[in-house]
C-alpha cells in the first residue's frame, strides 16, 4: 500500500508529493510543525497539540490558513488513508512560497500545509520502556525560543546523531550553568530517592511537551510530587530514576546517562506506572 501525503489541499502518493524550492519551510526553516500519537486508529490529545500550534504560529505571525475544524478532518483524513492504527501524525505549516528574501512575503502569500501519518511498531516501543533506554549530555546549543515547535532543528540532529554514534538513544542539553534542559526530542525528568518527581518549568527554554502536560495530571491521581525546577548531570546520578516524555515515547525510562548508571541501572516502578497510566488522563479524537 502506497503512503498518502497531505500537500496544500491534494492527498498524494508519498512519491509525487512535493514542495516548491521556494517554500520559506526548506529554505528558511520558517515553520512549524506538530507530531501526535495516533493509538487505535484515534488522535491522541489533537486539541491540546492544536493549541500549541496555535501559540507557535502566533509568535512567528504565520497565519493558519484553514480553520481548526478543517485541519482536524485532514489529520484524520490522513490517518486513514494511511491506515495507520498505532503510529504518529506530522503536521507542517509553513510561512509559504515566495522568491527568495529574508523579510516575510508579500500579504496574502498562503502557508504551506503538510501532513503525514505512520505506522509505529507498539511492541517496539513497550520493548524499548522495558529495558530503558540511554542518554549523553551535550551542550545546549539551541536557539533562545525553543518554546516554538519551529523546524529549525539543526542542534537537534546533530545532538541525535551524536548519541547515536555513542550508542546511545537520546542527547540531553545541558545549560552553561550546568542543568538539564530537555533532550533532543523529549522532555527530561528525574525521581529523586525520596519519590519526588522533578521536571524543569516551562520557559523559552524548554518546549512545553503536551506528554509533559498529560503528565502532571497522571502524577496528581498518582499522589507523587511534583518539583517544577531544574536539575543538574550530579542529581541525574544521584536520582532513583530518570525517564523522557514525547508523543512518540510516551513515557520511557533512561538507564544511563553518559555512561554511568542511574539508580539501580534499570528501569524504575514510577516511570513504568507513569506509563501504564498515562492514557487515562489524555482526549482521544
Ligand atoms: N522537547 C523537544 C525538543 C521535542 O522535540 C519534543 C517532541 O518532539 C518534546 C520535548 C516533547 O513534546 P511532546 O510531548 O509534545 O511530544
Amino acid at each position: 500500500m502506497s503512503r498518502i501525503a497531505y500537500v496544500n489541499g491534494r492527498y498524494l502518493p508519498r512519491g509525487e508529493a512535493q514542495v516548491s524550492v521556494e517554500d520559506r519551510g526548506f529554505q528558511f526553516a520558517d515553520g512549524v510543525y506538530e507530531v501526535c500519537e495516533i493509538r487505535n486508529a484515534r488522535i491522541v490529545d489533537e486539541r491540546r497539540h492544536m493549541e500549541r500550534l496555535q501559540r507557535s504560529l502566533g509568535e512567528l505571525r504565520i497565519r493558519l490558513p484553514m480553520s481548526l475544524k478543517a485541519l482536524s478532518v485532514v489529520l484524520h483524513e490522513t490517518v486513514r488513508r494511511n491506515r495507520v492504527v498505532d503510529g504518529l501524525v506530522y503536521l507542517q505549516i509553513t510561512r509559504g512560497v515566495a522568491r527568495r528574501d529574508f523579510g516575510f512575503p508579500p500579504a496574502g502569500t498562503s502557508p504551506s500545509v503538510i501532513v503525514t501519518a505512520r505506522h509505529l511498531d507498539r511492541m517496539r516501543g513497550e520493548r524499548a520502556a522495558a529495558e530503558g533506554i540511554t542518554v549523553v549530555t551535550m551542550p545546549e546549543t539551541r536557539w533562545a525560543r525553543v518554546d516554538i515547535k519551529s523546524v529549525a532543528l539543526l542542534p537537534n540532529v546533530l545532538a541525535k546523531q551524536a548519541a547515536r554514534e555513542q550508542g546511545t538513544q537520546e542527547a540531553w542539553f545541558v545549560d552553561s550553568r550546568g542543568f538539564v534542559t530537555e533532550g533532543a526530542s523529549s522532555n527530561a525528568w528525574i525521581v529523586t530517592r525520596d519519590r519526588k518527581v522533578v521536571t524543569r518549568p516551562t520557559g523559552d527554554d524548554i518546549l512545553r511537551g503536551i506528554t509533559r502536560t498529560v503528565l502532571l495530571d497522571v502524577l496528581a491521581a498518582q499522589g507523587l510530587v511534583l518539583e517544577e525546577r531544574p536539575f543538574t548531570v550530579a542529581e541525574v546520578l544521584a536520582a532513583g530514576e530518570a525517564f523522557v516524555t514525547a508523543a512518540s515515547q510516551i513515557v520511557t525510562p533512561v538507564i544511563r546517562i553518559d555512561g554511568k548508571p542511574i539508580g539501580d541501572g534499570r528501569p524504575g516502578p514510577i516511570a513504568a506506572a507513569l506509563r501504564r497510566e498515562f492514557h487515562r488522563h489524555t482526549e482521544f479524537s
